[in-house]
């Protein structure tokens, strides 16, 4: 059996002091990562770990970009753009990228017109370089819809989708991929927005080291979390665990290599 953990931030301070059990679970298990950043530091620090890590495997797939929350007017875009190009050929996919209404700060110089900025620039790479996209799309999945038909983005997943079902039928009509986390275990809301998914067009994840409530409450999340999500969804979608994994196996592929 096969796991995906299609977004974690396996580059955050939280993980560093666990990275051998970490790195070990991952290679005993076999959950793949599709692993985030945030600013140029944690995209570095992606690079890193794909290249010390788990290098001559596919278990790790790196993600570089830069988060709304540091989508300030400080960032440094040339030199985002040539480490970009240096390390090309170890980078998977572009992410965690988006726009957040909720990180608008004038005293960090982070406003809407920074963070579109900055949302174009990664469109941009994605395009010239045919990378799949991670998306972080809260309060603002309708200028997302908007924007992206500009570009030729091989794939896009709205990472934990909490948009509206009418928005979700625009992003299932546009081919893209909306995920899920570890709340899809207690939040009846997100079962019943797995309900309305287009199952070809579905991924999960845990957006670790984020925590969760209920039952997660004190759990440290850790790729491992996937198999319980997976099982959850197995029970919803009325298949058996092994045709889910088949499922969420081929998604993740088609979301990596195009459609
Ligand atoms: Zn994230």
């Amino acid at each position: 059996m096969r796991f995906v953990d299609s977004h974690i931030h396996l580059g955050s301070s939280e993980y560093h002091q666990y990275y051998e059990s970490i790195f070990s679970l991952i290679q005993n298990t076999k959950i793949q990562c599709f692993c985030m950043s945030e600013d140029s530091s944690s995209s570095y620090q992606t690079i890193f770990l794909k290249e010390n890590y788990l290098e001559n495997s596919n278990l790790l797939q790196s993600f570089v970009g830069i988060h709304p929350q540091f989508a300030t007017e400080l960032v440094d875009v040339d030199s985002f753009h040539n480490f970009f190009y240096s390390k090309l050929e170890n980078i998977d996919g572009i992410g965690e990228i988006g726009i957040d209404p909720t990180y608008i700060n004038s005293e960090s110089k982070n406003s809407i017109e920074s963070q579109k900025f900055i949302f174009d620039k990664m469109l941009m790479l994605a395009e010239q370089n045919q990378k799949p996209i991670s998306i972080h799309s809260r309060r603002s999945v309708s200028e997302i819809l908007e924007i992206l038909p500009s570009y030729r983005i091989k794939s896009a997943v709205f990472h934990w989708y909490e948009g509206s079902k009418k928005h979700l039928k625009k992003i299932i009509d546009m081919n893209h991929f909306v995920s899920f986390g570890p709340y899809i275990l207690y939040n009846k809301e997100k079962q019943s927005m797995l309900r309305e998914a287009n199952l070809n067009l579905v991924l999960l994840e845990t957006d670790g080291p984020v925590g969760y409530k209920n039952c997660l409450e004190d759990v440290m999340t850790s790729p491992s979390l996937i198999v319980s999500i997976q099982y959850l969804v197995s029970t919803i979608i009325e298949k058996s665990f092994k045709d889910t994994s088949d499922l969420l196996l081929a998604n993740a592929k088609r979301f990596m290599n195009g459609r």
